[in-house]
């Protein structure tokens, strides 16, 4: 599945004319009458305006490919964060409001009571051995003081599935990190817990857990994982269309007609890139261009944008 084009299909193609020529001439295209710009996400040729321009460095960085996919996963996780944030949440809520009402529930417990154990008596129930109403006369029987720790504890809990839930949503590293870490540090309790008492929901959430975990740590290369943040991002330049834009400009910008050379942007000289080739073209030429970027014609504009990358190019992060 080409989850690119299932993103452009759904949000739309990313055009985007760089300002510098030579990087233009890469992405430009003559369709007929009118002009055509590759789409930064898929690598088709879209006919029309683009949709913004400015210095190739501040192009939008997209996601693409199996990045489309990581996200999509990404938000599936947050989704369920923010279920267990609500239920969680009602929890402390009714807990909270538990204490503030204490002595008229326990007096209309009380009260209804025989009404009740004869009605269930006659569904064959016996509320006197009932776990609700023993777990509810335990709770009759808590001081104040713990019900409120445990209100607190509980509106906690939900604030860090909402914190996760965002981090996870906006796929940023820090939300990563923050989900992957808060995540963790319950996995131990949740052994414990399901290891004291076995429950079906108890191992389906455990296993959630374990395994937003280990997605984020392999897939994201947290904490230094297979190569870590460089690797992961070097990945991404690997991938960009731009950055292979800029690479092949600077190449070409080496031979014979160097940026702003004769031919000029209103010819559409693809320099080896395919027309469509899904994936960035030329994956080798990304490095070589790193190294020969610096050298440049700074009219070319790739200077500063490859001397960005070379310092590990922490200001590009996938959007
Ligand atoms: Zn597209």
């Amino acid at each position: 599945m080409d989850w690119s084009l299932q993103d452009c299909a759904f949000s739309g193609h990313v055009t985007y004319a760089p300002a510098e020529p030579g990087v233009r001439r890469q992405l430009r295209a003559q369709a007929g009458s009118g002009e055509a710009w590759r789409c930064l996400r898929c690598g088709t040729y879209v006919p029309g305006e683009p949709k913004a321009s400015g210095p190739a460095a501040d192009a939008p960085a997209v996601r693409r490919g199996k990045e489309v996919r990581s996200a999509i996963i990404l938000r599936l996780f947050a989704i369920e964060r923010f279920l267990r944030a609500l239920a969680v949440g009602a929890l402390s809520f009714v807990v909270w409001r538990f204490e503030y009402a204490r002595e008229s529930i326990e007096q209309a417990f009380n009260r209804e009571r025989p009404e009740l154990r004869s009605l269930f008596h006659q569904l064959g129930y016996n509320i006197d051995k009932s776990k609700l109403v023993g777990l509810f006369n335990r709770a009759l029987t808590l001081s104040p003081t713990t019900i409120k720790l445990l209100a607190t504890g509980l509106a906690l809990y939900a604030a860090i599935e909402i914190v996760e839930g965002i981090g996870l949503w906006v796929a940023k590293r820090w939300g990563e990190y923050f989900a992957m870490v808060a995540t963790s540090v319950g996995l131990p309790f949740e052994i414990y817990d399901l290891a004291r008492k076995f429950s079906a929901l108890g191992l389906i959430l455990f296993g959630v857990n374990l395994l937003l975990v280990l997605y984020l740590v392999i897939t994201k290369r947290l904490f230094g994982v297979r190569g870590g943040k460089r690797a992961y991002e070097a990945r991404l330049r690997s991938e960009s269309i731009m950055d292979a834009a800029i690479s092949a400009a600077s190449a070409a910008g080496r031979g014979a007609d160097g940026p702003g050379a004769p031919g000029g942007p209103g010819q559409a000289a693809f320099h080896g890139a395919a027309i469509r080739p899904g994936q960035a073209a030329a994956p080798g030429a990304a490095g070589q261009g790193e190294q020969a970027a610096p050298g440049a014609d700074p009219a070319d504009g790739t200077g500063a944008r490859a001397a960005a990358r070379a310092d590990g190019g922490s200001g590009r992060t996938a959007r």
